[in-house]
């Protein structure tokens, strides 16, 4: 059986992909209630995969004009070079989705129409609710006697069987994520390679081939999101150990950089690192590879922070059709990056070297670089440090950059000034997963004893106590195990604080479990006690995405294919699904401004007060106060720290950026609204206090 957990902290596997696969599943979700994630039984294939699919950047990518007609141009070429030679043709679509690549292959061979040239084509699909798509896409394009759509991974295709022992001769397969291999295509091609095709000599593969990139860059922006920065610059009583630095695991880090340009400083050329030649993959120590180059020329005085990653296709044997995830400050032609296609299936993937490393320009640096089968490290130096194979996050990037925010950190400090200059408080009572809090106050307030409340995440409390074992001088706190155990004495604890952040929460309101456990444990405490943070509110604004809306908007025509039968599954499948708001992180993303309404109180929860298990819902309007074309509301919380003072998981005015430590919500609109200053648009908003949900509705 296979367990399936959403992966939050990358998007790496935001495609469709799945080593494994069974009609049994797992599901996961975020309990606010009870803080869990937990696994829900699907015993059929519905729920999961809808979700999987209405989820997943499939309409993304065929919304991607430059990756269909740079496909499309490859398939006519190659073909009509083959015909040429050729008595027959047989081609495997692997991993056909809708069954795009292999209809631009059946209008290429009707359009060479050669009598002496037979052909046949056969696509394969591993996730099986998208082989019946494909089936439907086809039959919808009057090609259902052309193709033959077999729902297998190409893995397990049998020559005999599934391809009536007729080889291969032309593979067309688009089986790459933002790393390139994270789907597996080293495997899938080799696989191919050695027991479905012809001799290597006259096997065609679209793409041949494939190169990959990396920059070395300075970027303190990317810095806050890898390692943890001391809590303050002087005089620290705490000091957090190296170990304990680099908490988001060593796996990609996908961003798009595109939008996030300025924040690059590049400080050396474009570096080709791996090259595939998919005919001819080594498959030796399952799929791995070291390379160490050396002099690596700098080209600028600056430091070291980070990799950027990039992939380029040689769609064709000649290398004349070129895709590629180039970032747009490789370019130099202005009418080029004006044309660059936006894309969310494939961004650009960061990676950070175990130290950042001080260069002048012209100095010369070694680079070690290593992949296995599904992904790829990188460091500076010749030592294959970071250990080449996967370290578990233990926080999420956004988290990592939480932390490390200094207006965040100056909020906290401004308003923590505040609650203890009275001389009331002396014993505090600190849970969640946040490490900051916690080390900020036994840094800059020694007086008070804080007692925290272990993390149900194991590794995080290591975390936690390696860097407080760490500290200079004796440090006044206790760790509890639980709130059960009466390890303390409730009634002397003067005030409760959280960030609130617990690593489990997906979408920014799922922290409010915290409210939840104060609630639980309200009794235990003096009803006087102070609670940090007092309140939360739920706000919302509407937008027009310059770009992101694209992702889930419906395809219907592709290179004058009809895909609705694609459309209306994913439209069934998103109408299944319950949380019709996603987490995004928004400043990855660029909107029109000034944005089409004010920033919208929804719900506000008084962390106080108990709602035991209401319904708290209302009708509230969206006023726009500009023209244009809404298509998507975001979401976020901002928690009451003291008297009015708000610190935010979104923005604080209408025309901020968006901050980049957390994720907010969005719900992207099936269907934009052309929307005129004055507009309204009737909403139903309001919180489930039992179920732990935050409710919303648009009145159509
Ligand atoms: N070819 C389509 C879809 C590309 S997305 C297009 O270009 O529009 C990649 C698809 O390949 C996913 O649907 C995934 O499920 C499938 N896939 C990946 N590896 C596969 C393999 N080895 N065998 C069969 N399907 C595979």
């Amino acid at each position: 059986m296979f367990l399936k957990q959403i992966v939050h902290f990358s998007k790496k596997s935001i495609r469709l992909s799945y080593q494994f696969q069974t009609m049994s599943t797992f599901t996961s979700r975020t309990n606010i209630v009870t803080g869990n994630n937990e696994w829900i039984f699907v015993d059929n294939d519905n729920f999961d995969y809808q979700q999987e699919l209405a989820r997943s950047a499939f309409a993304d990518m065929l919304h991607d004009h430059e990756r269909n007609i740079q496909y499309e141009k490859a398939i006519i070429k190659t073909l009509q070079n083959l015909s040429k030679s050729m008595k027959k043709i047989h081609i495997l679509d692997i991993g056909t989705g809708t069954g795009l690549l292999s209809m631009m292959a059946a209008r290429a061979l009707n359009q060479i129409n050669n009598t002496s040239c037979s052909s046949r084509i056969t696509a394969c699909e591993v996730f099986q609710p998208m082989a019946k798509i494909a089936k439907k896409c086809i039959e919808k394009n009057d090609l259902s006697d052309r193709i033959r759509v077999i729902d297998k991974r190409s893995t397990e295709l049998n020559l005999e069987n599934d391809l009536q022992g007729d080889r291969i001769n032309v593979i067309i397969a688009e089986v790459f994520d933002t790393e390139l291999i994270g789907e597996g295509a080293l495997r899938t091609f080799s696989e191919a390679c050695k027991h479905l095709t012809i001799d290597n000599e006259n096997l065609h593969i679209i793409p041949a081939r494939a190169t990959i990139y990396i920059q070395l860059v300075e970027s303190s922006v990317l810095q806050e999101f890898h390692t943890l920065k001391n809590i303050s610059q002087q005089n620290q009583r705490i000091n957090i150990p190296n170990d304990c630095r680099h908490l988001a695991g060593n796996t990609i880090f996908d961003l798009n950089l595109n939008e996030l340009k300025d924040s690059i400083r590049p400080l050396t050329k474009p570096i080709p690192i791996f090259h595939f030649n998919f005919k001819h993959i080594n498959e030796m120590n399952n799929f791995t590879e070291e390379k160490i180059l050396e002099n690596i020329q700098c080209n600028y005085d600056g430091r070291i922070d980070a990799f950027i990653m990039w992939w380029n296709l040689d769609m064709d044997e000649q290398g004349e059709i070129q895709l590629g995830t180039i970032p747009v400050w490789c370019y130099d032609d202005q009418e080029k990056i004006k044309n660059i296609q936006w894309r969310e299936h494939w961004i650009h993937g960061i990676y950070y070297p175990q130290e950042s490393k001080i260069v002048k320009a012209k100095d010369q640096v070694s680079l070690y670089c290593f992949h296995d089968e599904y992904s790829l490290y990188f460091d500076v130096g010749t030592s294959p440090f970071p250990p080449r194979s996967f370290i578990p996050a233990i926080l999420s990037r956004s988290a990592m950059a939480a932390f490390n925010s200094d207006k965040r950190r100056n909020k906290y400090i401004k308003v923590l000034e505040k609650s203890f200059s009275s001389s009331s408080i002396k014993r505090c009572l600190y849970f969640g997963d946040g490490l900051l809090l916690p080390l900020l106050i036994l840094e800059i307030y020694p007086n008070i004893e804080l007692i925290i409340l272990q993390s149900s995440n194991t590794h995080l409390n290591h975390c936690l106590e390696a860097i407080l074992l760490n500290s200079t001088i004796k440090l006044n706190y206790q760790i509890i195990s639980s709130l059960d155990k009466n390890e303390i004495d409730f009634q002397t604890i003067d005030m409760i604080l959280s960030e609130p952040f617990f690593t489990k929460s997906i979408l920014p309101w799922d922290n409010l479990h915290y409210y939840y456990l104060i609630q639980k444990y309200r009794s235990y405490f003096r009803s006087n006690i102070k609670i940090f943070p007092q309140k939360g509110r739920i706000r919302c604004l509407a937008l027009e995405f310059n770009n992101l809306h694209k992702i889930r908007s419906s395809v219907k025509q592709c290179c004058q294919f009809d895909l609705t039968p694609f459309d209306e599954q994913i439209m069934k499948a998103s109408l299944n699904v319950d949380e019709t708001i996603e987490p995004q992180s928004l400043f990855e993303y660029s909107s029109k401004k000034p944005t089409l309404s004010s920033i919208i109180d929804l719900i506000e929860i008084d962390f106080e007060k108990n709602f035991y298990d209401k319904i708290e819902k209302k009708n509230l309007e969206i006023l726009f106060i500009e023209n244009g074309i809404c298509n998507g509301i975001a979401f976020w919380i901002d928690y009451e720290l003291n008297e009015n003072i708000w610190l935010t998981t979104g923005i604080e005015n209408e025309n901020d950026s968006w901050i980049n430590y957390s994720k907010q919500g969005v719900h992207l609109l099936p269907k934009p609204i052309y929307v005129q200053s004055g507009m309204k648009l009737q909403i139903s908003t309001g919180f489930d206090f039992k179920q732990g949900q935050f409710l919303f509705d648009i009145i159509y």
